[in-house]
């Protein structure tokens, strides 16, 4: 934490109000400094892009005030070299936070969120659970949750809102919202991509110039899987695999869904009639994930 915000917990900083902890930040809503009728919350873990700002944009636009939060968060990550290298941008993201139009960023640390009196948050994620993210990353879904019923609990949002990019995860949101918070409004925002469809995502920052390009037949890949489907899904697949691996890829997962409730395709009865082409792949050592809608 910034040497100031240890004094002063809470300061302005252009027209973005910065909260440290959370008894701060719900005094300063119960005191009614915020006279508003919606309030628009986007999380996130921080190192922040335009895929991000797509949220914000989308809160501005539909609530009265806007908070964005940066934790990242130890409880969703299986590896723990994988959250030691997570990139950590506080000083920039606050900067973008503002010039973005954001109101308020929460910036909790971990004892406030996961300190005092918290308890472990249950929640049955059915096959959600055992498919893509789910297998391949054990627990963050649970950490998933852990951190958003912690985050919703206390900001209180009307609406929230997630990006598409993180398919998986805005169904897990759903779940959470229906089983604890069914007031609090889902916005679920398109893939915000580069020119050449790479999909905008903190973990680009550890890859190379040369990974970066790479990194851009990713969602080619998706679209060349989707195009094959006539094929017959195996053999769509295959081809898709072989592209990715062609360019530096290497394949962790690559499927079609039902873009409805991610039943994997080897469970279908029929085809589907909307489906997503799920996937996530490994470059220069970083865990790219990407999908498709079509
Ligand atoms: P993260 O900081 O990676 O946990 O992401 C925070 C939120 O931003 C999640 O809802 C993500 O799905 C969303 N997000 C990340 N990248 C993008 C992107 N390229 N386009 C739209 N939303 C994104």
């Amino acid at each position: 934490m910034p040497f100031i915000a240890y004094f002063a917990q809470t300061f302005f900083l252009g027209i973005v109000k910065i909260f440290y902890y959370k008894h701060k930040l719900q005094n300063w809503f119960s005191a009614d400094n915020a006279k508003h009728q919606t309030l628009g919350f986007v999380p996130t873990m921080g190192a922040l892009h335009d895929g991000h700002m797509s949220l914000v944009e989308a809160a501005n636009k539909h609530c009265d005030l806007t908070i964005a939060s940066i934790f990242v968060n130890p409880k969703q990550f299986d590896k723990p070299e994988d959250l030691l290298k997570y990139p950590r941008t506080e000083e920039q993201d606050c900067d973008i936070l503002v010039r973005n139009g954001c109101n308020i960023a929460f910036i909790p640390n971990n004892d406030d969120l996961y300190g005092g009196n918290y308890k472990n948050i249950e929640l049955d994620l059915g096959h959600l659970a055992h498919v893509y993210e789910g297998e391949k990353r054990e627990g963050h879904f649970e950490g998933v949750i852990q951190v958003l019923y912690q985050l919703f609990d206390a900001i209180k949002p009307t609406d929230v809102f997630f990006g598409q990019k993180d398919y998986q995860q805005c169904m897990v949101v759903n779940k959470i919202l229906d089983r604890y918070f069914p007031s609090i409004i889902m916005h679920t925002i398109p893939t915000h991509r580069d020119k050449e469809g790479l999909a905008l995502s903190s973990r680009n920052k550890r890859l190379s110039e040369e990974g970066i390009v790479k990194a851009r037949h990713f969602n080619k890949a998706l679209h060349l899987a989707a195009k094959n489907m006539h094929e017959g899904t195996e053999k769509a697949l295959k081809m898709a695999s072989e592209y990715m691996l062609l360019h530096g890829l290497e394949v962790e997962y690559l499927d079609f869904a039902n873009a409805n409730d991610l039943t994997p395709s080897k469970n279908w009865e029929g085809i589907p009639q909307k489906i997503v082409a799920v996937s996530a792949v490994w470059l220069e050592g970083v865990r790219l994930i990407d999908n498709f809608v079509f």
